[in-house]
């Protein structure tokens, strides 16, 4: 896996503790894992349990409540959760009062066999359940084994204020809807994650004005495929044939929502996540490019070159729709940053399909990828209808090359920036050094400067001097 920017999976955060620092009487120990959405999700839970007077902690050692935020995308994302498990043998050993909780998609995936598979765990919550969070400790507390895994047509969490967890002050992210009915062939989310459904847009703005007034300076609008964001009044978007004329009229799409939260904080910049090519419209491109504000970026998974595996897939789009959407972006806004998800050995993927994809991408030439290995979930539908057939060896050998190609593409686009004035957004300290902050230009390329009187939040003009594939390096300029 190749990791950049705004990662959909952020390799460094993975399993990473938040923590509040309130103080509470009890204590909350909570890891994160996967993709955005369940950082975010983790914010919810923490401000759910904040109510029932849990503070969080870093230190497992010293909590009542330990809860782990699951992802089920990959068969290696599930191993990674039970591996971890197993360290807090010797926690419950030294307190047995400690209660175990598994939440998001793999107990939902899973569900109450989780209890039999990991004797530790007490509690299992799937995404939509976390309001009952409170009545499962007790549940829990009085020596019950406790399970919701219940999905909803309803909860978006919209009234819930997510309490800002182990992040930088400056940027966060703002779910917009939840759950996905794209039903492609190899995905898990829509059987964890349950069916589509929107988040009511003034909650949303609402949320965009608090982080304003807290001082953030970007926020990410985040859902699973945010170009399908439909609010009719609630419900599922399934439903929305059925709604009333009046509901249909004043429908609230996308578009309209990027633009409304654009002119809500016009001082913060805005990203989104994720892009479905086959759901994006045009008006959404017009309204990144009409906005300053609005981050001149998509990520625009594609997870294969080859028409034929995307039909498999049920991507909803072929190679030459999405080269077609590929060249209306660079056509509507023509500095913005691309980049991509990237499945390889999908069930019957040729060498010709593979040589599809490595030519996509010379056609595209992405500004970063994430780039996996085919992982047959079960239950999906490409797990009951297409066979695993592509050996480890070759999945190996094909998602090398196309990580090389990716890194030369990325090493080619940084290069394009050099000499370049940006607006960079500092996000805090250097991983290289103490004396040079880091943050992310408007295509989300990371950008790496000395740090002069400028501080995190700060929006600064860098003069971009040299890159690597990862990385632009530069200095303020006054
Ligand atoms: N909603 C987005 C979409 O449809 O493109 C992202 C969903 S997923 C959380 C992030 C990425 O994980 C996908 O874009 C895909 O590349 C990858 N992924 C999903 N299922 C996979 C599987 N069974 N094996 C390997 N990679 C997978």
């Amino acid at each position: 896996m190749y990791h950049h920017g705004n990662k959909v999976i952020d390799e460094h955060r993975q399993g990473e503790a938040l923590m509040l620092t309130h103080e509470g009487k009890k204590k909350l120990y909570i890891e994160s894992y996967g993709c955005q959405m369940n950082f975010s999700d983790s914010e919810i839970v923490a401000s759910i349990l904040s109510k029932e007077g849990y503070a969080t902690t870093k230190n497992p050692e010293e909590a009542d409540l330990v809860l782990l935020n699951t992802c089920s995308i990959r068969e290696k994302a599930e191993q990674t959760v039970r591996n971890r498990l197993s360290h807090f043998h010797a926690i419950k050993k030294q307190n047995p009062d400690v209660k175990i909780g598994i939440l998001g998609c793999m107990a939902e995936r899973i569900k109450e066999k989780l209890l039999e598979e990991e004797k530790l765990v007490d509690i299992v919550v799937g995404p939509d359940a976390y309001r009952d969070l409170p009545n499962l400790i007790k549940e829990a507390e009085d020596g019950r084994k406790a399970v919701n895994v219940l999905l909803s047509k309803e909860e978006t969490y919209g009234d819930v204020n997510p309490v800002r967890l182990g992040g930088n002050g400056v940027t966060a992210f703002i779910s917009i809807m939840r759950g996905c009915d794209n039903m492609c062939t190899f995905c898990v989310v829509p059987f964890t994650r349950g069916r589509e459904r929107s988040r009511n847009p003034q909650s949303i703005i609402d949320e965009a004005k608090m982080l304003q007034d807290a001082g953030y300076k970007e926020i990410t609008l985040l859902g699973q495929n945010v170009d399908s964001y439909l609010w009719y009044g609630g419900g599922l978007k399934k439903d929305f044939a059925k709604a009333s004329e009046i509901a249909k009229a004043s429908a609230v799409r996308f578009a309209q929502l990027l633009r409304s939260v654009a002119e809500a904080v016009p001082g913060m910049r805005i990203r989104f996540s994720t892009s479905n090519p086959q759901d994006m419209t045009e008006d959404v491109l017009h309204t990144i490019a009409a906005y300053d504000n609005i981050c001149k970026y998509i990520h625009l998974p594609v997870q294969s070159g080859s028409s034929r595996i995307l039909k498999a897939m049920n991507r909803g789009h072929n190679r030459e729709q999405y080269i077609e959407l590929v060249d209306k972006i660079r056509k509507i806004i023509p500095d913005c940053g691309l980049s991509h998800d990237m499945i390889t050995g999908f069930p019957g993927e040729t060498e010709e399909d593979h040589q599809d994809t490595l030519s996509l991408m010379e056609y595209v030439k992405y500004d970063f990828g994430y780039m996996f290995k085919y992982s047959e979930r079960p239950g999906t539908y490409a797990a009951r209808h297409f066979k695993d057939d592509v050996p480890d060896e070759v999945k190996t050998r094909r998602l090398t090359e196309i990580i090389d190609l990716q890194q030369k593409h990325s090493l080619y686009r940084n290069q394009q920036h050099i000499g370049k004035i940006e607006e960079v957004l500092i996000e805090g300290i250097s991983k290289r050094s103490n004396e040079h902050w880091f943050g992310r230009n408007t295509q989300n390329t990371v950008v790496v400067f000395p740090k002069e009187n400028a501080k995190p939040g700060d929006l600064v003009k860098v003069k971009i001097l040299e890159c690597t594939s990862a990385t632009l390096l530069g200095q303020i300029v006054h």
